[in-house]
């Protein structure tokens, strides 16, 4: 309880009237609902950056922000722990690299993984590690970079992951820091694109179907 699973978003969250936010205007017909306000990612992030701190403060750490869908969280995540460093009397060193992955075509999971930049991970060798990922759906994803990881021999392994999908058949296992725990909707918003459309999005919001028909490839 209090975190490992994240604050948890019940199956009939109906998220928000988009009118009650402002966003983008050019989206305007190809959102559902504001499901997650940027307010509240904020907020979640900033405590999980606490989290991060408590455990891992006076180590050395390895950021490895899981690209390109978690640029926007590690961004803010990293912001935080840099203030909670500046202002405590833990100071944690901290490297940020970023690896890039690719599964996803229009809402589908495919199976081809594509790593692309993981041949300089070298200097993960030794070193403590943070994962850091938007999104865990299947878990597919995470347990490939995980295994990719492990071969460059790190000291240790974490993984901060902003959302996580309740999903049947998951596989997996969960992160060590999670955001939020989600049903199994398609989202999109603060760095979550569907076919690169709504990363310009600071909410995190259910894409209508008109959505996805108008930016479908
Ligand atoms: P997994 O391998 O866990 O099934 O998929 C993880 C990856 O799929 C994430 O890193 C993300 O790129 C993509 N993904 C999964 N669910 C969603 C979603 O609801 N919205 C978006 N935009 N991407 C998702």
């Amino acid at each position: 309880e209090g975190g490992v699973g994240g604050i948890v978003i019940k199956d009939d969250w109906p998220g928000y009237r988009m009118d009650l936010f402002t966003y983008p205007e050019h989206y305007s017909e190809d959102l559902e609902c504001v499901y997650l306000p940027h307010g509240i990612i904020m907020d979640r992030t900033e405590r999980l950056a606490r989290n991060i701190m408590d455990d891992l403060g006076d180590h050395d750490i390895v950021v490895l922000c899981v690209l390109k869908g978690g640029y926007q969280f590690c961004a803010d995540l990293v912001e935080y722990i840099k203030t909670l460093s500046r202002n405590s009397n833990k100071s944690l060193l901290m490297r940020v690299d970023f690896i890039r992955l690719k599964s996803y075509l229009n809402d589908q999971s495919t199976e081809h993984l594509h790593i692309v930049g993981a041949e300089d991970l070298s200097v993960l060798n030794g070193k403590n590690v943070l994962i850091v990922e938007a999104i865990v759906d299947t878990g597919k994803t995470m347990k490939a970079l995980l295994k990719h990881v492990e071969t460059f021999r790190p000291k240790m392994v974490k993984v901060a992951g902003l959302l996580v999908k309740r999903v049947a058949n998951g596989v997996g296992s969960l992160p060590d820091y999670v955001g939020f725990e989600i049903p199994n909707r398609f989202v999109v918003g603060y760095a979550l694109d569907y076919n690169e459309y709504f990363r310009d999005l600071n909410h995190i919001c259910v894409i209508s179907e008109r959505g996805k028909i108008k930016y479908k490839i």
